[in-house]
């Protein structure tokens, strides 16, 4: 036992667990080139001022949870990046993507780092996957990324979710409502908690995210944004839910939802999994128009996205028995040597096989017979190939079938044919 352990907050993944992780991957990386979205892969650290200004000042985000680090007294302050919008919309910015072309579909896979406090769903370093679609806003643009995160979830098999939206109007909606909220909630300042005091301020709509039970009623009967929408915003939000409706995506409305981040407009989403307990949401995401301003640009730049917690979706998977049907993960072929002095004619089998293609194992340890073989079946290996003295004079390896424990003696050419596929099919069929 080391004296060491992970950091609390983060996790290990071993090899069946990769497995997983890979299919996954798998399918995000060709449901988004399906949908036109190219990758992109940025730094795992910036500038601490891009997330200051790129989430703005009142999310929890900024508020206590990055980790800022000063590399050298005199260095500016980096942060391990918390998410990853700022960071694709910075580097967007930085290499002048949208002179090249007005719109850029951009997606990722990658680790984030949050200084929450870890519980079940929640840990401090943890991974997304997701897109951005930035340089045209529409109802269509955004229902675009809406329709391919959900597209991902039901091509892996996932069910029992639930997909909520809602519209933040324009600024000038967001401005009204504001007031609105904030005559509402002032006479009530005395019962609302010290988070809630500080948001009435600087940004009211965080208290309908209050997750305090204390406060559930008083949020229940604040104004509704939704009335406080012109008509052009109320026809973006039609037009986004009838997009959905098109698609079969199901949606609910939920006037309470309002996101973190502060630099959100028009339509939000989240999509929560039943498998999950306090931790629920499994992705979301929205339109951003403001965020590139918040950056330095000089206007705003039209932008929407999603991102998805990908230790979340899996652990939904896991309780859906959706890995069942992976394939094994051990290799096709287990050498089983009889004798300690064949070993290093085996050695050069094991090589020739996998220079031919065919995934190879072979016992390092030289352990006997009968240990390779359980060994062989331990790690699920479709066939043993023995190598004794008579193989080793003759040239010719038995080959047996682990499942049917058929066998069969044959040339090293011979063998590499068989399991080359289809014939390896061939050879499990018999
Ligand atoms: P957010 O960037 O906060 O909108 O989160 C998007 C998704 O990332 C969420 O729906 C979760 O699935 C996942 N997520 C966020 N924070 C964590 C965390 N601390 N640990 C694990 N997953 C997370």
């Amino acid at each position: 036992m080391s004296q060491y352990q992970a950091v609390k907050g983060t996790r290990d993944i071993f090899p069946e667990e990769a497995t997983q992780w890979k299919y996954v991957e798998a399918i995000v990386h060709t449901l988004a080139s399906l949908y036109g979205f190219s990758e992109i892969r940025i730094p795992i650290f910036e500038y601490t001022e891009l997330f200051q200004r790129g989430i703005g000042s009142t999310t929890d985000i900024v508020g206590k949870e990055m980790f800022s680090f000063q590399p050298d007294p005199k260095g500016r302050s980096l942060t391990l990046r918390p998410e990853m919008t700022a960071g694709v919309m910075r580097a967007t910015l930085q290499k002048n993507l949208l002179s090249s072309a007005p719109v850029h579909k951009l997606y990722y896979i990658g680790e984030l780092f949050r200084k929450e406090r870890p519980q079940a769903g929640r840990q401090r370093q943890f991974s997304q996957f997701g897109a951005e679609l930035i340089g045209v806003s529409s109802p269509a643009a955004v229902s675009e990324v809406i329709t391919l995160m959900m597209h991902v979830f039901e091509s892996l098999g996932v069910t029992g979710l639930k997909l909520r939206i809602n519209t933040l109007g324009d600024t000038a909606d967001r401005a009204r409502y504001r007031e609105a909220l904030q005559a509402y909630f002032a006479p009530f300042h005395e019962i609302l908690d010290d988070a809630s005091k500080e948001r009435l301020e600087k940004n009211p709509l965080r208290i309908l995210d209050s997750k305090n039970p204390a406060l559930e009623e008083l949020v229940a009967g604040a104004p509704r944004l939704y009335d406080y929408l012109n008509d052009s915003s109320l026809r973006d939000f039609e037009k986004v839910c009838f997009y959905l409706a098109e698609r079969n995506i199901a949606y609910h409305i939920d006037h309470r939802l309002v996101r973190g981040l502060d630099y959100y407009s028009h339509t939000a989403f989240e999509v929560t999994s039943s498998e999950l307990g306090a931790q629920d949401a499994i992705g979301g995401g929205g339109r951003y128009d403001g965020l590139a301003r918040e950056l330095g640009n000089s206007s705003d730049v039209p932008a929407s996205g999603f991102a998805a917690g990908m230790e979340r979706l899996l652990i939904t998977m896991e309780k859906q028995g959706l890995f069942a049907a992976l394939q094994p993960f051990g290799p096709l072929v287990y050498i089983v040597v009889q004798q300690q002095d064949l070993t290093d004619h085996a050695l050069q089998i094991a090589w020739r096989l996998r220079k031919g293609g065919i995934k190879t194992e072979i016992d390092l340890a030289t352990r006997s017979m009968k240990a390779q073989m359980r060994e062989a079946n331990r790690i699920r290996a479709s066939y043993a190939l023995f190598i004794g003295t008579a193989e080793y004079a003759t040239g010719n390896y038995t080959l047996k079938n682990l499942a049917t424990s058929e066998q069969k003696t044959l040339s090293l050419d011979a063998v590499l044919q068989i399991l080359h596929e289809p014939a390896a099919k061939k050879l499990l069929d018999l």
